[in-house]
């Protein structure tokens, strides 16, 4: 290449053009100028029904709703679909329901234990061959409101701003991030201090031993007994004694995964910190990410079949258990799932997951905690309901929100908060605003019968 080559006939000649041809359309000129000023451009899009944020909530949410012949559109501001279990590798899917989407979807991506290397584009599948257009890489940042009604959203990508104008919103970002900016009331954190859930840096490591143990649980962890004698529990709450593992990490819970060697790890653990706020999600990000490898230290030191693992998949973002819960026109509380309450208006039926509050104020389960931080163990609840009223927001209209910041309690959350449970609520959602759509009526005064009858009497299509 000759050393005298400006900027312009070095883009020319990459391109194997002359430096005054082009590059797939744009001329060199452009190309560089493009290249030192920002792309600020506008772009207006129209859509019936948008759905923010593409994780097991919205997905969902989306596929069904273009199903009843609407047009949707997604927005989801990373690359990946799939929410927390793709893009913080959070896994497996938890939480019994019956609901046959959620059903569909288990066969689509191999159950509870997918792949989560290729979990998303099986969404994506799913959200295209119902119709629905997809953006990536576009965030949420504003809603646009006529008085007390969403009408639409702007978002930012790379080419600059982009204006949707929809009939209906619905917010599936799991902070409420869009029902928040138009004015819903909402809650964070428990009663009195208001602390939230601790986030989490969860990991992959290859190397494992056919016979290793699993501690899934801290129930697990307690009875599992390492080198005959002491249990998991102890030896962990050892470690965190002598400094070995940070005093946050109450239990390191270990799942196998589908290919051989493989384990799912859910240790890490940062306290008093929000997940909407961006030097928190900074601070814990860096904190939980240095804490994986000492975990991995302790399990190659301490833990049987271990010994020579090391971390294969870190996650793209840190996990976020708890941010912002909306108030709806209903709210579920702990009493609704204790007693396994029914609703008449129920989008979701037989929701089942333990209340599993990872503590908010250091390690372990904040549950029946006496006196160590890793004696805990999450409260069961009966099979229970979840209303299309604790989705509908007070105060904004043309909005539903779906997904783990629905309108429930800080305990009530820890149990619905899992995945399969958000799908299902997704798919109410989705059928719930194509409903309205259709009959013309408010999401407040949809026909729930008809709903409820294509919601849980469709069949799964396999
Ligand atoms: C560490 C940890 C461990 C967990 N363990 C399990 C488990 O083992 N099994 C289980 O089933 N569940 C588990 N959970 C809970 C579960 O992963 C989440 O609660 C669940 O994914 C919530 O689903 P969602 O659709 O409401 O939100 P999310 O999964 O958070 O999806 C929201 C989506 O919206 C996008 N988004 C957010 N804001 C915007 C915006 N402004 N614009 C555009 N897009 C946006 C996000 O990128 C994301 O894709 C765990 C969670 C954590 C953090």
């Amino acid at each position: 290449m000759p050393a005298s080559l400006n900027r312009r006939q070095l883009l020319g000649t990459l391109a194997g053009t002359s430096f005054a041809g082009t590059l797939g359309g744009i001329s060199a000129a452009q190309t560089e100028s493009a290249s030192i000023t920002v792309p600020v451009s506008s772009r207006s899009f129209e859509t019936e029904i948008l759905v923010c944020g593409g994780g097991p909530a919205g997905f969902s949410a989306a596929t069904n709703a273009a199903r009843l012949g609407r047009k949707i559109l997604l927005l989801e501001r990373y690359g990946r679909l799939g929410g927390m279990g793709v893009n913080a590798r959070v896994w497996p899917l938890m939480g019994g329901v019956n609901s046959p989407f959620v059903k569909e979807v288990h066969n689509k991506i191999g159950g509870n234990g997918f792949d989560p290397e290729q979990a998303d584009l099986h969404y994506a599948d799913l959200l295209e061959q119902a119709g629905a257009k997809i953006l990536l890489h576009t965030w949420v940042t504003e809603p646009l409101m006529e008085g007390n009604r969403i009408v639409g959203v702007k978002a930012i990508c790379k080419e600059g701003i982009l204006t949707i104008r929809a009939e209906l919103v619905i917010d599936a970002t799991g902070d409420a991030d869009i029902a928040a900016a138009a004015g819903v009331p909402f809650d964070i954190g428990r009663d009195g201090d208001g602390l939230v859930q601790p986030m989490s840096i969860m990991f992959a490591v290859e190397g494992v031993a056919d016979d290793a143990k699993h501690c899934g649980s801290e129930e697990a962890a307690r009875g599992a007994k390492i080198n005959g004698t002491e249990t998991w529990e102890t030896v962990t709450a050892q470690a965190q004694k002598n400094g070995e593992l940070p005093d946050t990490i109450g239990v390191v819970r270990t799942y196998k995964m589908g290919r051989k060697g493989k384990a799912c790890v859910n240790a890490t653990q940062i306290n008093r910190l929000y997940g909407t706020k961006v030097e928190d999600l900074t601070k814990a990000e860096l904190e939980c990410r240095r804490q994986a490898f000492r975990v991995v230290e302790f399990m190659r030191k301490h833990l049987p079949g271990y010994e020579n693992c090391y971390v294969s998949h870190m996650p793209t973002v840190i996990g976020v258990r708890e941010t912002r819960r909306i108030r709806g026109l209903e709210q579920l509380k702990r009493e609704d799932l204790i007693t396994g309450r029914k609703w008449d208006n129920a989008v979701v039926r037989e929701s089942q997951f333990a209340i599993d509050i990872h503590n908010p104020d250091g390690g372990g389960q904040a549950e029946n905690q006496n006196d160590t931080a890793i004696q805990g163990g999450a409260v069961q609840v009966k099979p229970y309901d979840i209303p299309l009223t604790c989705m509908i927001p007070q105060k904004v209209e043309g909005l539903l929100v779906a997904g783990r910041c629905i309108s429930g309690t800080h305990d009530a959350h820890a149990s619905y908060r899992v995945q399969n449970i958000c799908m299902a609520m997704g798919a109410g959602a989705g059928v719930a605003a194509a409903t309205a759509l259709n009959d013309k009526t408010e999401l407040a005064a949809v026909n729930i019968e008809k709903v409820q009858k294509i919601l849980f009497h469709s069949k799964p299509q396999l």
